[in-house]
């Protein structure tokens, strides 16, 4: 179905509130900051004496009170993340997000206050607690807040860590974006031009056509990270010493335990997930190989990673045939999606307008009191435009889903947050591909981006994952050298990537240019990913088995991301034992057709 009317481009927020920094929205305001500064001297009394069982009624109407302010908080940062993006240069938007940071500070001062009452509890008053019929549908998250809470130090000494963290832990990480947001380096294109090229913008000359571009960015940018490398091994050693320190203090056996929690994922089902791997590199590596030949190399090399197939791209697309092309996808596949997202689209939740001073990338965001969602994205008309708008349509689709519940039985780990994104990607991929009137050249354009979310996700991810975790492993008996930080590196890759990678053109300095490893709120920032791409997979292929009956099935699953682990999750919900390789290794396998479908068209274009 192909519109001519046209569409709204810009989406409305006046549910939200009626105007910005209007009448509704200051009253709305000045009520938070209240309540904020009541909740935290009431949960800081609470916490002076910890849950015992005669005060659990108390404690769960102070998570209750936590729960009221989280739902205004996020409605309000919502509101203001949405202004924001959509017009980057307002001073007075950013004037009022540094005054949310205040807001959320004061919040997260509640939180621990919470967390410091539950510390000490026992079993019985625990038990307790969670009996109270107020947390009726919340204790997943008041268990992990106890599973948080037993691994603390004692209030002081959390508060001298958390001080010291803003001139050391997090000095580290600052150092780091500050020093590599001021670097550049020397680039030399073809046609002889000299240009001094901010590193900022390595990435999308590694994203260039021409070879030789890629091959110089790659090969000058280097140089400048090897001239920074003291600096850097410096900052990811203090980062990774500083955890080790923290982690053994607070009596967390093993360094994965911390990302694993906020994961809520455990070890044994993160070790099945990489043996399965492990034992697949075959397939994402044809992935590349497909991409050597067509390059017309015998490898790939690193520089390589992101380049572009000589492939015929879609003709450029308009709003209104991207919506449609999402509107007959889930109208086919998934009728109650297709009806959530014509809603959204009469409703105006949707931003896509190409303008100046908005923000780039994408995203979904929505209002736990409205109970609305919205999409931001720029669209410029190619079909990875169109890709985008479908993934931001299953996340808002996955906090539809979890409307039904209270707030707190809302929030799922980043391990789970993909999961419905990928999943509406895959519906809008798979129905364009049997749509009519697809040539084999544009087949074979679309099955390339599909299938090379698989080296994405099925080597590269792993080879972040095996180097940070070598690393971790190496810094418990000190400092690792810049030579060896680049020794694991190459390793890995060399591991990973097998002969589908240029062995002579490797990126030692990834460890360095990669600035996942300097975050200072986050460590093993790579695997949920890895977790996200296989766990759509398995649920998008037995649902192209089952089909609709498949549907409901795939909704309760959503519906339970923010009440269990994941491993309980998808047990109870699909049946599946994510603990078990032979999972793993079967939704590895559930890429493979899409590969062959790749080769497929590749030859019928050639042959045409
Ligand atoms: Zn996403």
């Amino acid at each position: 179905m192909i519109t001519n009317r046209p569409l709204p481009q810009t989406w409305d927020l006046t549910s939200y509130f009626p105007t910005f920094d209007g009448p509704s929205y200051r009253v709305f305001r000045a009520a938070l900051a209240a309540d904020l500064k009541t909740q935290l001297a009431r949960a800081t009394a609470l916490a002076a004496l910890s849950p015992a069982p005669g005060s659990a009624r108390d404690w769960a109407a102070a998570f209750v009170g936590w729960e009221d302010l989280i739902v205004r908080l996020t409605h309000f940062s919502s509101y203001l993340g949405c202004l924001s993006a959509a017009d980057s240069a307002s001073e007075a938007y950013q004037a009022e997000e540094a005054a949310l940071s205040m807001l959320a500070a004061e919040e997260s001062k509640v939180k621990t206050q919470l967390l410091r009452g539950l510390r000490p509890a026992d079993d019985a008053a625990f038990a307790a607690l969670l009996a109270e019929p107020a947390l009726a549908g919340a204790s997943h998250l008041v268990k992990r807040f106890r599973a948080e809470a037993v691994y603390q130090m004692d209030a002081a000494q959390e508060a001298l860590a958390s001080d010291l963290g803003v001139d050391g832990f997090k000095a580290w990480s600052r150092l780091y974006d500050t020093m590599t947001g001021k670097m550049s380096f020397e680039m030399t294109f073809p046609d002889g031009r000299k240009e001094t090229v901010p590193m900022a913008q390595r990435r999308a000359l590694m994203t260039n056509p021409d070879r030789a571009i890629r091959q110089t960015a790659f090969v000058e940018g280097n140089k400048v990270w090897s001239a920074a490398g003291d600096a850097c091994a410096a900052a990811i050693n203090a980062l990774a010493g500083t955890r080790h320190t923290l982690y053994a203090r607070r009596g967390r056996g093993h360094f994965l335990a911390a990302p694993l929690h906020d994961a809520a994922l455990d070890q044994g089902t993160l070790d099945a997930m990489f043996a399965a791997i492990a034992e697949n590199y075959a397939l994402p590596r044809k992935i590349m190989q497909i991409g050597a030949r067509l390059q017309g190399t015998p490898a790939l090399a690193w520089y390589d990673l992101e380049a572009p197939r000589p492939l015929d791209p879609l003709p450029e697309i308009s709003w209104e045939d991207g919506i449609a092309m999402v509107q007959d996808a889930f109208d086919s596949a998934y009728p109650r999606l297709g009806d959530y997202f014509r809603d959204s689209v009469r409703r105006r939740w949707l931003e896509g307008e190409k303008r100046a001073n908005k923000r780039s990338g994408a995203f979904c965001t929505g209002s736990s009191l409205t109970r609305e969602e919205r999409i931001y994205m720029t669209f410029n008309g190619t079909v990875g435009d169109v890709v985008t708008l479908a993934h931001e349509a299953g996340h808002a689709w996955h906090s539809h889903v979890l409307g039904t519940l209270r707030p707190i039985a809302r929030d799922y780990p980043m391990t789970l947050a993909e999961t419905a994104s990928t999943f509406a990607e895959k519906i809008l991929v798979h129905g364009l591909l049997s749509a009519k009137g697809m040539t084999p050249a544009r087949r074979a354009f679309l099955l390339d981006m599909e299938t090379n979310h698989m080296p994405a996700y099925l080597l590269n991810i792993p080879v972040r994952f095996l180097f940070e975790r070598r690393f971790y492993e190496e810094r418990k008996s000190g400092v690792v050298s810049v030579s060896r930080l680049c020794e694991l590196m190459s390793q890995a890759q060399q591991e990973v990537y097998g002969p589908a990678l240029d062995a002579e053109s490797c990126d030692p300095w990834f460890w360095a240019s990669k600035l996942h490893f300097f975050i200072s709120d986050v460590s093993f920032y790579n695997f949920p990913y890895t977790f996200g791409f296989l766990l759509s997979q398995a649920l998008f292929t037995q649902f192209r088995r089952d089909g609709a009956a498949f549907l409901p099935k795939y909704e309760s699953f959503l519906a339970a991301t923010g009440s269990a682990s994941c491993e309980d999750a998808v047990r109870s919900t699909l049946g599946w034992d994510i603990r078990q390789k032979e999972f793993w290794a079967e939704a590895i396998a559930g890429c493979g057709g899409s590969v062959e479908e790749f080769e497929a068209a590749i030859q019928a274009r050639a042959g045409k």
